[in-house]
């Protein structure tokens, strides 16, 4: 059993194709500048060569997946021989709104709802759509499954999901808090209770996704009960390049001081601010780290203040479950940042959290970097959102 998982972004595309019998990635790769010039793609196929950032003209997603489809057919860098051997494609899609709390096979109503959403993610939603569309011109036989970025924080009650703006928003607009990550933040959770050996229907776990985006979910008993991100990705965290809460009037503040429009705005709270924007250095934390070591002082405060917001969310997060069994960091930092991880550990000494050095020194791999003696179990547990998709995808068909 064979599957594509395509991730369609507004100007890329990455895929993988996995071997659901040993979840074996048999290729991967990435389209690149869809629909401008320039476009590109990279094919890296298991266990041979393959290409990188080949010229090739894409002028809209489903030349790019057709350009797939071509590159894992090929003789030469190609993985498969017949495209029938691709048993299903899983497509990552930003937004399913209020209607699905899990993944689905695409029918005639998903993409209804996908393109209802358009709204709601206007970069992500379109491409996502696009890349289904042409999926099904392509193969027509084979099945595809959407698999949402915000169905697993549809259990969110709703104290937790509405903001407090007048109802009617609520009704004609439909917002309100969805957050995202949500493939990561269900394999996590439930990869972390089963690794710690917790009573699923007796857990809580905080789940520490950071990446270049970053959010945290408070789990209960296996189902969300909170997020970071809201009605899009810019709530919650200090990210890369996002500055996360503040306070709103702080759009209309600047917008008048520079003369710019809130589009404006909204653009460089989502790409200019985060920790890029505050140290001035990068969105990278290898750099931040760099900088602050040789004494850079606003590379100091942009990592104090990614630490300080995440230990905010996590008191946040043990209040509104009445504690916390195990807290699970993951994503690009929270696997390999283990300066970060030990930040943000110190803070929580009154939750009875106390951290193995040893341990936590370790990267990129599942460990307990709890001492044993510590109150709340902490662990890395590596996230993995195209296998996810996939073995979605699989359950479905
Ligand atoms: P996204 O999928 O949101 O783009 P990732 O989960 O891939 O993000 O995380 C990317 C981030 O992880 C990078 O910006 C970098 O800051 C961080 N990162 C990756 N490797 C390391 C490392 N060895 N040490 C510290 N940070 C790292």
């Amino acid at each position: 059993m064979k599957i594509l998982v395509l991730n369609c972004g507004s100007s890329s595309l990455k895929y993988q194709l996995i071997d659901m019998e040993n979840e074996s990635v048999l290729a991967k790769g990435i389209c690149e500048k869809i629909g401008m010039d320039g476009s590109m793609i990279s094919h890296n196929p298991s266990g041979k060569e393959g290409f990188k950032n080949r010229q090739e003209a894409m002028p809209d997603h489903k030349a790019a997946v057709k350009l797939v489809i071509d590159a894992l057919l090929d003789k030469e860098v190609g993985v498969i021989s017949d495209m029938k051997e691709i048993d299903a494609v899983g497509h990552r899609v930003l937004h399913g709104g209020k209607y699905y709390s899990e993944s689905i096979v695409v029918n005639e109503d998903v993409k209804r709802v996908i393109r209802e959403c358009f709204d709601l993610g206007p970069l992500h939603n379109p491409a996502n759509l696009i890349g289904i569309e042409a999926c099904e011109a392509l193969m027509p036989e084979t099945p595809q499954v959407a698999v949402f970025d915000t169905a697993f924080h549809q259990t969110m009650p709703q104290k937790a999901f509405m903001y407090a703006l007048p109802y009617e928003y609520y009704e004609k607009y439909a917002i309100r808090k969805y957050g995202f990550h949500g493939t990561s933040h269900r394999f996590v959770s439930a990869r972390t209770i089963d690794f710690l050996g917790l009573d699923k229907n007796n857990s809580k776990v905080i789940v520490c996704h950071l990446g270049n985006g970053a959010s945290l979910s408070a789990v209960q008993n296996g189902k969300c009960v909170d997020t970071s991100m809201g009605l899009t990705p810019l709530e919650g965290l200090v990210m890369g390049t996002r500055s996360g809460d503040l306070d709103p009037a702080v759009v209309q503040y600047i917008a008048n001081k520079e003369n710019r429009s809130v589009d404006d705005v909204l653009n460089i709270l989502n790409k200019k601010s985060g920790v890029l924007g505050i140290s001035g250095v990068s969105s990278d934390f290898r750099d931040l780290d760099a900088a602050a070591t040789s004494g850079n002082e606003r590379a100091k405060a942009a990592l104090d203040m990614f630490v300080y917001r995440i230990v905010k969310y996590i008191g946040s997060y043990a209040a509104a479950m009445n504690g916390v069994d195990a807290i699970a960091f993951t994503a690009g930092i929270g696997e390999n940042d283990s300066k970060v991880r030990a930040a943000i550990c110190s803070y929580l000494g009154y939750l009875g959290v106390k951290i193995d050095e040893e341990q936590n020194k370790l990267r990129g791999k599942e460990n307990v970097i709890s001492a044993p003696d510590s109150k709340v179990k902490v662990a890395v547990i590596p996230t993995n959102e195209e296998l996810a998709i996939a073995r979605e995808t699989l359950a479905l068909i």
